[in-house]
């Protein structure tokens, strides 16, 4: 069984065939959704998947490309949403330099905002990088010795995506967080397998980041959950475990970053 740690199930590309691709997802093993917002309006879109979606679950924030919007407002709206049951994160937040749609300043003042509402609340983080992972990882670290009681012996985030190099990624496990692998570790190109080999399963989980970074060989196309079997098998093959070893343990540690029950 494997759950889908980031994908984005409340896009306009699943408006026609939702069930379809959930189903689907089953049929692979896929049972369970993590389905992180961008801003109030896609936690509101998210949510009602929660309702309609047993295996759904919702992480709800504002994305750094999505900062448009942004007002202490809307980020007070926001915070009152993680009172529904199915609110397992907050996410997706982070640092995006890759465009420049939003001010780097204001990307990393709403980024460590939401860092201390989320240890505020004792909720994970999922947080996104792209050419921006070292400044994230020390916004990170503030934010926990700001917050030494926040989620003090369990995960406290996943930096997903993860496209930094081995010697970040041991710094985040000390500072109490995962990290995560879409479909490009089964591009050729990818540099992610050299650095799995480096830093092993424990404290890694697989995601789709659906509908985007579709794995080989549906590359080009829409991505969805029911991918998540070729991502771990890719993984599996990289560190010569077998797949049911690579579903366990990132089953297990999705399960405790987002307290979801234990599958059996
Ligand atoms: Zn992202
Ligand atoms: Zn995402």
């Amino acid at each position: 069984m494997f759950i889908d740690s980031h994908c984005h199930l409340f896009y306009e590309d699943f408006r026609e065939d939702l069930p379809e691709v959930i189903a689907r997802a089953a049929d692979a093993g896929v049972t369970r959704f993590i389905v992180p917002a961008t801003n109030l309006r896609t936690a509101e879109e998210a949510l009602v998947l929660c309702d309609t979606y047993p295996g759904i679950y919702a992480a709800v924030g504002f994305h750094p490309l999505d900062l448009a919007e942004y007002s202490d407002e809307r980020l007070n709206a926001v915070s009152a949403l993680t009172v529904h049951p199915k609110v397992v994160a907050i996410g997706e937040i982070g640092i995006d330099y890759f465009y420049d749609t939003s001010p780097r300043e204001l990307q990393r003042e709403v980024f460590a905002r939401q860092l201390a509402l989320a240890a505020e609340k004792q909720l994970p983080v999922i947080v996104h990088t792209r050419d921006s992972v070292q400044d994230a990882i020390d916004i990170a670290a503030r934010a926990v010795a700001d917050h030494p009681a926040w989620r003090e012996g369990i995960p406290r985030g996943v930096f997903h995506c993860f496209t930094g190099d081995a010697d970040q990624a041991r710094m985040l496990f000390g500072l109490g967080f995962l990290v995560s692998f879409p479909g490009p570790v089964t591009f050729k190109k990818s540099a992610m397998p050299e650095v799995l080999r480096q830093i092993g399963l424990d404290n890694i989980m697989v995601e789709t980041d659906a509908p985007f970074l579709t794995p080989v060989p549906y590359r080009g196309k829409r991505n969805e959950p029911s991918y998540i079997p070729i991502i771990a098998r890719t993984i599996a093959e990289i560190l010569g475990h077998p797949v049911e070893t690579v579903a366990r343990i990132t089953t297990r540690n999705a399960e405790r970053l987002f307290g979801l029950p234990a599958s059996p």
